[in-house]
């Protein structure tokens, strides 16, 4: 997918060669990268299953029982904090001292039987020419659950979650330079994959090659309005609407 201006009338030898364009940008983007790095939720599972809004409402449940606030001031809180820190975690850890492992072992105890397993994608993550990881804001037992659930598990070095990175959430810097460290990643050498557009700024500036997996058109009923992109930022390399498709044009070694 290309970023050119809409054409009001394109004709399919247009669309043809936008194609081929496309697939000649990816295989140079791509022809050193020997690291993938993907976000979990709403990047590895589409946008549009339930899991994301079980997740949400447990926040949400969780702070009700701690502020007994109503939903709707929690609401306002919560995007505070997630503005603010990141994650509504380290709000509360900073401006409430709350115990991370309890908090992170509530909001994720959640059900994952309508998440299907995704061959498609599996296929198309085992063909990539380098190592993979997970790099997470959620936590390790989530990222593994949700993982097994897809059948794509087996598919990854590692998951570098929440606690791994000390609370420091992505977009913050601390939460990259952590990763990178801790897996011995070259970010010059490597991609990321991720739904939300700030998360790519930091690892654009150090160097990595940046893909924002978006929710396909007519389906961004999830999403905050902040949330959403178009991928027009300068610290966005690609746009995936499909993230199996994108990663099969991926050329191999
Ligand atoms: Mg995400």
């Amino acid at each position: 997918m290309t970023r050119e201006a809409a054409n009001p009338m394109p004709c399919s030898s247009d669309i043809e060669s936008a194609a081929k364009v496309e697939a000649k940008r990816i295989a140079a983007s791509f022809a050193s990268i020997d690291t993938f790095v993907f976000d979990l939720d709403n990047t590895l599972y589409p946008a549009s299953s339930d899991l994301w809004p079980e997740i949400d409402d447990r926040i949400t449940l969780f702070m009700i029982r701690l502020f007994g606030l109503d939903s709707l001031s929690l609401r306002a809180l919560q995007k505070h904090y997630y503005l603010r820190y990141g994650t509504t975690l380290r709000g509360l850890m900073t401006e409430h001292g709350v115990d991370a492992e309890v908090y992170l072992r509530y909001v994720h105890d959640i059900d994952r039987s309508s998440l299907a397993p995704d061959h498609t994608l599996a296929a198309a993550i085992a063909a990539l020419p380098g190592r993979k990881l997970i790099l997470t804001n959620g936590s390790r037992d989530h990222a593994l659950k949700t993982a097994r659930q897809l059948g794509i598990d087996h598919l990854f070095e590692d998951v570098f979650d929440i606690i791994a990175a000390d609370f420091i959430a992505k977009p913050d810097e601390g939460a990259y330079a952590r990763f990178f460290d801790k897996h011995a990643v070259d970010p010059r050498r490597a991609a990321l994959f991720e739904d939300i557009a700030r998360n790519l700024v930091v690892p654009h500036l150090r160097g990595m090659t940046t893909v924002l997996v978006t929710p396909p058109k007519g389906e961004e009923r999830e999403r905050e309005a902040w949330e959403l992109s178009h991928g027009a930022e300068p610290h966005v390399d690609f746009v995936a609407e499909n993230l199996a498709a994108f990663l099969e044009s991926i050329p191999s070694l």
